[in-house]
């Protein structure tokens, strides 16, 4: 009998909207991906930068900028009990771009590039929908101080490198250029001067964005504004000379990788930060009805070091929703079954239970995985939970097993079953194993 009786339930606390629990099934598959990511970061050079959660609210608004949906919408803010102005953070760019110069990394006793990565949850206060939640998770990548096209076109294959390396394939690659602040400014103008005689058409957002930064509206998901977009003129028409070599210079690095890509002219990304080379990766799965969605997204931003109070450094890098690369790995391959279970071992009365409790301590420490009954079962339910827990060994403790102090050891793929005294057991576990598993694998 369960020490609990069924009935309805009325939930006391449910969690937060728009927030998910990871259960131990689905976590193993984060788990999977967390450390394939790590295996690609150590092949790269980039190192884990662990920074804070939050963060005083103006580094997040002033880096994102604040015609942003982060700044104007999404920001989860709020005030200490010091009164400080904090928000959680929403991204990881802007922490880690403090981090840089707060630590002064940029100093010559550092690694140049300077390349880190980050994973952790991130929040934004959206409408909570498929795919899309108020806590969510990125794993994302910045190197600093190099100004190398053919900086970007690395990290934009690190990216490639780490979904392939997940089992996502079918992957589409956007690109695209902000340039340098000169051709900014005059497409700023080229945008003002066609988006302006459509003014009382636009979204109010966009009308005020019109305003205030008018590639903004490039962004927007309103209808109203996606029919004039659709004709706006092209950034690609305004670029400097330099950024028209910096952007070639890319795309040739691409051809040589072999990475294929489309360009993207109205792709503007939604963080004010960006210049030059920035690109999205975005694959239609089942996963998500079919339907194209990004889940990779970075780009070049060498004025932020800068606005942050550092000196001028260049950087790049990206950010990976880890909801949806997930769902994308769910449904690409099956990843493998949960390791077996090493030793189950089974008490016929109380006083077994408290050997079993030691024996598994010990074996424990010998390195393998040890599982016992807590649940008073009887021996039949004891046996049934170690074939349910897969265990390749299971031991038997009963009055004559006490009495004689050795355990019975049943290797149960085979049957072969053997006495071992405890004191072997708890100190030369390993060869006990070899004997019944390993080597009775091999015959
Ligand atoms: P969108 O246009 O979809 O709102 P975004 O421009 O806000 O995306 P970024 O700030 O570039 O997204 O974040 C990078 C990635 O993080 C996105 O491509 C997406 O995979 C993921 N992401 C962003 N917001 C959320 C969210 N609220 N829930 C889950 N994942 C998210
Ligand atoms: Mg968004």
């Amino acid at each position: 009998m369960p020490f609990y009786t069924e009935r309805k339930i009325r939930l006391k606390y449910q969690k937060p909207k728009g927030t998910a629990d990871v259960l131990p099934d689905t976590s193993r598959l984060w788990d999977y991906v967390e450390t394939k990511s790590r295996q690609i970061f150590d092949r790269y050079r980039f190192g884990e930068i662990r920074v804070p959660m939050f963060e005083s609210y103006d580094l997040y608004a002033r880096s994102s900028g604040d015609t942003s949906d982060i700044v104007t919408k999404e920001m989860y803010d709020f005030h200490d009990k010091g009164d400080r102005h904090m928000a959680l953070r929403p991204e990881g760019t802007a922490g880690v771009v403090r981090a840089f110069v707060e630590n002064k990394l940029y100093g010559p006793e550092y690694p140049k590039p300077y390349r880190v990565y980050y994973m952790g949850p991130m929040f934004r206060y959206e409408r909570p929908q498929s795919g899309r939640q108020r806590e969510f998770h990125q794993i994302g990548v910045e190197a600093f101080g190099s100004e190398s096209p053919l900086l970007d076109t690395e990290v934009i294959q690190l990216g490639v490198d780490l979904l392939h390396a997940v089992g996502v394939h079918d992957l589409r690659l956007a690109i695209n250029t902000l340039g340098d602040p000169a051709t900014r400014d005059a497409y700023h103008q080229a945008l003002v001067d066609y988006f302006a005689p459509h003014r009382a058409e636009l979204s109010e957002d966009s009308q005020i964005r019109l305003e205030k930064n008018p590639l903004r509206i490039l962004d927007s998901k309103d209808p109203r504004d996606k029919v004039f977009v659709k004709d706006a003129p092209s950034i690609l028409d305004y670029l400097t000379p330099a950024a028209q070599n910096h952007f070639a210079a890319v795309k040739t690095a691409l051809d040589g990788l072999n990475i294929d890509y489309t360009v993207d002219p109205t792709m503007v990304r939604g963080l004010d930060y960006y210049n030059h080379t920035i690109f999205e990766i975005m694959t239609s799965s089942p996963a998500f009805g079919n339907k194209e969605l990004t889940v990779l997204a970075g780009g070049r931003y060498d004025g932020l070091v800068e606005q942050f109070g550092g000196p001028a450094t260049p950087g790049v890098g990206f950010g990976i929703g880890l909801e949806r690369l997930i769902l994308l790995v769910q449904q690409a391959q099956q990843l493998p079954p949960a390791p077996d279970l090493n030793v189950y071992i089974v008490s016929l009365n109380d006083q077994a239970g408290e050997e079993a409790l030691r024996l598994a301590h010990a074996i424990r420490n010998a390195g393998f995985t040890v599982d016992m009954d807590f649940m008073a079962r009887k021996a039949k339910g004891q046996f049934k939970t170690a074939n349910r827990e897969n265990a390749q060994l299971v031991i038997t403790l009963g009055e004559d097993e006490l009495a004689n102090q050795v355990a019975s050891i049943k290797q149960m793929a085979t049957g072969k079953q053997q006495q071992v005294p405890f004191n072997t057991v708890e100190n030369n576990f390993q060869s006990i194993y070899q004997h019944l598993v390993e080597e009775g694998e091999q015959e």
